[in-house]
């Protein structure tokens, strides 16, 4: 009866034990969690007094034990290269191993743990097995006992049981690891692309919720990390204290969005942005999807082409200008050049005749080669490659002469304060071209018969030349685009210009490290014009000597 129920108990206890190795180890997440279980069950099933679970990497040939139960308590694990004991002899020979007196089979068994200060443990008998997966040993599993003869074949394979399950579980976890590392990795490469990347780039959720953006966007909107919730909509975004320039991205942003949320992607489009300093934006956008084409919101991608709209525009704007102002001087030459010819035919030898056809060609062909000359510089400063060569040039005779060759055909009162001798590093050449033309406008902008007063006078650090007169004036909203490439005011259009001069001279005087500025009380006040160039410190280098 006794032996009956013995015998009845112990094949539950088997099914049992047979249907928890079936979950044995599922849910473990990572090899401490494998270990826990791992123990757990060969506790049920032995003595596990002292119990390893270790793992083996063949590339290194090495041992990692991930931890180790000695009388209840968990020690953390460690490495060590294969070696001589048992546990190095189940994974070499992939044969389990049953010890049943330490002492007399081999190698003493001296487990040191760290975190027992030099103490040594040595059981007297164990039970030692490989996990396999095929041919290959995937690690150990170990119990032992303080007691001799603790084991017996049937704990051998029990635990050989255990051991079956644990295969699985090692290649799981492994590959999950490899999983991890690989994501790991994609993701720095990621966002190493991210943060190098030049062009702003905004990630948004299948709700249109911004979730990423890179460097170059948060720099682009000039956003502190406050000021932008993650995985709110922009609806949903503080949008009145944003600066003025990241309002204005956001509100080009909304039709983008709703397109991406419709599943739309958007090609390039065009954003100028006012509110600041004028910039022109490319944006773009691309929807993302799901691989099984589930929306999963879009990229927006942001490129500033500010330059590139404006070189553009100024290769218009020179083209037309050219078309325009070089009209007048071919059909003038055209002219002369075709009455000359005809003379010549027609045996015509009046010599004054002639020559007034021949001046006339010189006059208009020198305009054309002017025009060409301030096109030709216009767009070599725009481009960055205006040539200024710096030599040691006296101002004050600078103004001097260019004044003398003004004063012989102007019909105005000219005054010129320029005694001094003032001599810095500049390019002569170009100092000129930029006095000739605020001369000749303030020749062209004021009436016969005024004065235009010019003077030079220097500190310590700078020289500065002024140009008054007495003309139409300006209003102090002219007074501030006055420098800008094209700019005309009203005021002036019954003269011809091209709203170039001051431009390039403004580009001149900052290419020397200098500036240029205007002031005027009004329409019908007048105006001056300034420019002023850095001077050499003093006693640095010496007197400088002009060129002769
Ligand atoms: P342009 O004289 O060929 O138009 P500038 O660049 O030299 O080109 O000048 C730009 C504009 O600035 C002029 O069209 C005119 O409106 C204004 N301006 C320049 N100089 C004067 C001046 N002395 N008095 C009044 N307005 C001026």
């Amino acid at each position: 009866m006794l032996g009956e129920l013995t015998a009845n108990e112990e094949l539950r206890a088997r099914l049992e034990f047979a249907s928890r190795l079936g979950a044995l180890g599922a849910d473990a997440h990572d090899f401490v969690e494998l270990f826990g279980a791992l123990y757990e069950e060969t506790a049920r099933a032995m003595d596990a007094t002292v119990f390893l679970f270790a793992v083996y990497d063949e590339a290194s040939e090495t041992v990692q034990v991930i931890r180790q139960m000695d009388r209840g308590v968990a020690h953390e694990g460690g490495s060590f290269p294969l070696g001589k004991g048992f546990t190095s002899q189940v994974i070499r020979t992939g044969a389990p191993r049953l010890i049943r007196r330490w002492s007399a089979e081999g190698p003493p068994v001296r487990l040191l743990y760290g975190t027992e200060s030099g103490e040594l443990v040595a059981p007297q008998s164990g039970v030692v097995v490989p996990i396999r997966s095929g041919e290959r040993v995937l690690g150990v599993l170990s119990a032992q006992s303080y007691r001799p003869d603790a084991y017996e074949e049937a704990h051998l394979l029990s635990l050989g049981a255990i051991a079956a399950q644990a295969g699985s579980h090692i290649k799981r976890l492994h590959a999950t690891e490899q999983m991890a590392l690989e994501h790991e990795r994609h993701a720095l490469q990621l966002e190493a692309v991210l943060a190098s990347m030049n062009d702003a780039l905004l990630i948004v959720d299948a709700r249109g919720a911004i979730v990423r953006l890179n460097r170059a966007a948060r720099e682009l909107l000039s956003l502190d990390g406050a000021s932008l919730v993650f995985g709110q909509p922009l609806d949903r975004q503080r949008l009145e204290q944003w600066p003025i320039t990241a309002r204005e991205i956001a509100a080009a942003l909304v039709p983008v969005i709703d397109a991406l949320r419709a599943g739309t992607s958007v090609d390039e489009a065009e954003v100028e942005l006012r509110a600041g300093e004028r910039r022109v934006l490319s944006l773009a956008a691309s929807v993302l999807r799901s691989p099984k084409g589930e929306l999963q919101g879009g990229v927006i991608v942001f490129r500033d082409i500010t330059g590139q709209r404006d070189l553009e525009r100024l290769r218009e704007d020179i083209f037309t200008m050219a078309w325009h102002d070089m009209q007048t001087p071919i059909t003038v030459i055209r002219g002369h050049a075709e009455l000359l010819l005809r003379r010549l035919s027609s045996g015509d030898r009046d010599p004054n005749a002639a020559k007034a056809a021949a001046s006339a060609i010189v006059k208009h062909a020198d305009r054309l080669a002017e025009l060409l000359t301030t096109l030709f510089d216009v767009s070599c400063l725009e481009a960055g490659l205006l040539s200024i060569s710096q030599w040691p040039t006296d101002l004050g005779a600078v103004v001097r002469d260019v004044m003398d060759g003004i004063r012989s055909t102007a019909r105005h009162d000219i005054e010129v304060r320029a005694d001094q001798t003032i001599v810095g590093e500049w390019d002569e050449r170009r100092i000129r071209q930029v006095l000739m033309n605020l001369v000749s406008n303030a020749l062209k902008y004021s009436p016969e018969g005024s004065t235009v007063r010019v003077s030079v006078a220097a500190d310590e650090h700078h020289a500065t030349v002024s140009v008054r007169d007495d003309g139409i004036g300006l209003t102090s909203a002219e007074l501030a685009q006055v420098f800008r490439r094209g700019y005309r005011a009203e005021s002036a259009r019954r003269v011809t210009g091209r709203g170039l001069g001051l431009y390039f001279g403004r580009g001149i005087v900052a290419a020397h490290g200098g500036r240029m500025w205007a002031e005027s009380a009004g329409h019908g006040h007048g105006s001056a014009f300034y420019f002023s160039l850095p001077l050499p410190e003093h006693g640095s280098d010496g007197p400088v000597e002009p060129r002769t």
